[in-house]
């Protein structure tokens, strides 16, 4: 599902006001970092958005993602080759279909591999603070682009 999200659109206040309440003040490099994330409409990386802000130092870039990670707001993306991406979240704990062939990511809720995770580590005497997972593969409009025509 894609959202369309306007320039100074309520949600980069929104950004902006979760990163105060957890004590870290509006200064204009700040804004300018949520003002990007909330126009992204796919998975971004750090990087990415340090060179759409190159006045913006790495470790604020780093320390906003970091504070909107935590509370919700973004959710961390692991690409197959590794890159680890961001991309706005609001629905708590999920998980992502990543298409490895053009990128698309849908969010995963409700499956039932929770109650299994939580199985396997109990026989195992295990205790779980987490778990973190994502599934590869390819999204419909990929595959009905490769059927034979
Ligand atoms: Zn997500
Ligand atoms: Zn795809
Ligand atoms: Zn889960």
């Amino acid at each position: 599902m894609t959202m369309v999200r306007k320039r100074g659109s309520p949600l980069a206040e929104q950004l902006l006001e979760t990163l105060e309440d957890r004590g870290y003040r509006d200064t204009l490099p700040r804004r300018a970092v949520v003002q990007a994330i909330a126009e992204r409409e796919r998975h971004f990386t750090a990087e990415e958005l340090h060179e759409q802000l190159p006045s913006v130092g790495r470790a604020t870039i780093f320390r906003s993602l970091k504070l909107l990670v935590e509370s919700g707001m973004l959710c961390r993306v692991l690409l197959e080759d590794g890159n680890l991406h961001y991309q706005l979240s609001h629905r708590g704990h999920h998980h992502h279909l990543l298409c490895v062939q053009c990128g698309n990511s849908e969010d995963l809720v409700g499956c039932d591999i929770e109650d299994q995770l939580r199985q396997v580590a109990a026989a195992r005497r295990f205790q779980v603070s987490g778990h973190w997972l994502e599934v590869y593969g390819r999204c419909q409009s990929c595959q009905a682009l490769q059927q034979p025509a």
